[in-house]
């Protein structure tokens, strides 16, 4: 069951060349539940559901992650900070599902240190982070299964110089080193989403949910429009689930009376990348803005360093957000406060990125202060719907879904023990089994792609090397400053729903953010040429494609 389960992740029946039979599955079953929206929330409740024996189906209207969850500052994190608003119970669950994540997705969930400085002139004393960082690791262990990568360590100024060597020394009165995590958040929503494949959901992209099928006024499906044919169709199913995050209200059409209309408040959140030799950071940071005294992160990935994030309300368009001059320039400014020898402007940056946070409304307070606390509620048609939280406590989001559902008796026979799906995911390949397995393969592959490939796809990556060690080519670096190569994408236009050009750039790898803009022409090309021959192409097709991500990247840096 288990290895029928493992193959079912390799076995092609989730790739482009299915799409039509999914939507053919999808026309003419009568499911159990229907998911809209393809994020990390929708994902987990797929899982969840599916995990429970429902059959499911999930439709999202962009590609999957387009949303908020291929746009977080990737940290599979406790949130330290909403401890200053007293946010005791969220930090719990954050840390502990942190926990969970780590140990039960070993090769794509990282721990990192993190550095939190008292400055001399600065809001957080000794007595305080001191406070918030014992709380933070007594949080997450107390009557945990799973535990905290390491404990919290407070450093004298002298030891703190030594562990970051590019910090600033003026004011420096020393700080505590804790722990929380690097994460791919697309790459882990379609594995959460895989997971529900594998268990016979029926999950599909580009196809956007535009009405409700009612009888007696309740909800009992939903009419779809393939946008890539322009097609409308019927999906049925006993309950449909909202877990659209930022378009929540799109599809609230009853509110029920303690349910604010409307009920999120997006804020708009950006990142930017440097190459982590320009400002020589060892460990992550979180710092202060010199501007406005918000904290936000320095967080090295790789050979990279993510700088994020802002919190501004927001009323552009939700699908498009983008970095300003000035969200980058607020970054910037107090970066090189800190990291005074840092060479952070605009000739060095790498990339940007920009995500709307679904916070629930509360009203009278400020962007930051906004509870990041989940909330689940039904309409007076039956629609459920499932929002805010934050990414890493997805599959607690999900949980309490599935036990509100259970409750209801809708499904006899679907409840569980809490807990119940803190189980390793299928994909999961722990490091030394993946040493021992790799070389079983004869490539030829650089360290920095083997490490790469393993971090990304876990046990993916076996597939990838196969289709290595029949095309040696595939193992080509598709930019030479990264460990990019032309095998994975093919791996991703087989196994996971992979129609575009953008999609392979932006949610299925992290060429978008790791390619410096002015080399993404060239990554590209290569990469179109390769779809051109897996998919069959036409010139004009290619050429459409490679314009469309080429925009998308010139959007990002718009104002260089
Ligand atoms: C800047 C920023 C940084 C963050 N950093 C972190 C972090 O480091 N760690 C963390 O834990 N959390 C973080 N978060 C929060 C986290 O990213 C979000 O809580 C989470 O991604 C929300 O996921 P979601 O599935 O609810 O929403 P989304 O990912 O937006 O998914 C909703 C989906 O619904 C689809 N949809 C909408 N309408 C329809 C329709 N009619 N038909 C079909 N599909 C539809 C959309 O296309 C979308 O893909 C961050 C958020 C932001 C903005």
């Amino acid at each position: 069951m288990e290895d029928d389960l493992i193959n079912k992740l390799f076995d092609e029946s989730w790739s482009y060349s299915r799409r039509k039979d999914i939507i053919g599955n999808l026309k003419t079953i009568n499911y159990d539940i229907i998911v809209i929206g393809g994020g990390i929330t929708g994902a987990g409740v797929a899982r969840e559901a599916a995990m429970r024996g429902l059959k499911v189906a999930l439709i999202e209207m962009q590609d999957f992650s387009s949303g908020t969850s291929s746009r977080s500052s990737k940290l599979a994190h406790g949130g330290i900070r909403y401890l200053a608003n007293f946010e005791l119970k969220l930090v719990r669950e954050a840390t502990t599902e942190r926990n969970w994540m780590r140990n039960h997705m070993p090769h794509i969930i990282r721990p990192i240190p993190f550095l939190f400085i008292d400055w001399e002139d600065g809001k957080d004393s000794k007595l305080l982070i001191k406070i918030a960082t014992t709380l933070y690791d007594v949080r997450s262990d107390w009557f945990s299964n799973f535990k905290n990568y390491k404990k919290h360590k407070w450093y004298p100024p002298e030891k703190v110089f030594e562990l970051e060597p590019e910090i600033r020394k003026d004011g420096n009165n020393g700080g505590a080193v804790y722990y929380d995590n690097n994460m791919d958040d697309a790459r882990i929503t379609l594995e959460v989403l895989k997971e529900a494949v594998i268990r016979d959901a029926d999950i599909i992209n580009y196809c956007e949910v535009t009405d409700y099928i009612k009888e007696d006024d309740h909800i009992k499906g939903v009419i779809c429009k393939d946008l890539e044919n322009d097609v409308d169709f019927q999906v049925k199913g006993k309950l449909v689930i909202n877990a659209t995050g930022i378009w929540t209200d799109d599809q609230v059409e009853n509110y029920p009376d303690d349910i604010p209309e409307p009920v999120i408040r997006p804020t708009k959140g950006v990142h930017i990348q440097f190459r982590r030799k320009d400002i020589g950071n060892e460990m992550a940071t979180i710092i202060r803005s010199i501007t406005d005294d918000r904290a936000f992160f320095v967080l090295p990935r790789e050979e990279h360093t993510i700088i994020g994030t802002t919190d501004t309300d927001y009323k552009g368009d939700l699908a498009n957000p983008y970095c300003t001059k000035e969200d980058a320039e607020y970054l910037m400014k107090s970066v090189k406060h800190y990291f005074p020898n840092a060479n952070v402007d605009f000739e060095n940056l790498v990339s940007t990125y920009a995500g709307i946070r679904p916070l629930v409304m509360q009203k009278g307070k400020a962007e930051s202060e906004v509870s990041r606390d989940h909330l689940i509620f039904w309409s007076n048609d039956k629609l459920l719907t499932i929002t805010g939280g934050k990414y890493t406590t997805f599959r607690k989001m999900a949980e309490d879904l599935l036990e509100e559902i259970a409750d209801k008796g809708l499904f006899p026979g679907i409840g569980r023990k809490k807990g119940f799906s803190k189980k390793m995911l299928k994909i999961s390949l722990e490091k030394d089994e993946w040493e021992s397995l790799s070389k079983t393969f004869e490539v030829n592959l650089d360290n920095d792609i083997l490490d790469h490939i393993y971090r990304q796809y876990g046990r993916g990556a076996m597939e990838i090397l196969k289709i290595i060690s029949e095309t040696a080519s595939l193992g080509q670096r598709i930019d030479s400053e990264n460990a990019f190569i032309l095998g994975e994408v093919l791996y991703s236009l087989r196994h996971e729903l992979t129609l575009h050009l953008i999609d392979v750039f932006c949610r299925r790898t992290e060429m978008a953010i790791k390619i410096d803009h002015r080399n993404q022409s060239q990554a590209a090309k290569k990469v179109a040429e390769l779809m051109a021959k897996e998919y069959s192409w036409s010139d004009e097709k290619k050429q459409n494609e490679t314009n469309d991500y080429l925009d998308y990247i010139k959007k990002t840096v718009s104002f260089i």
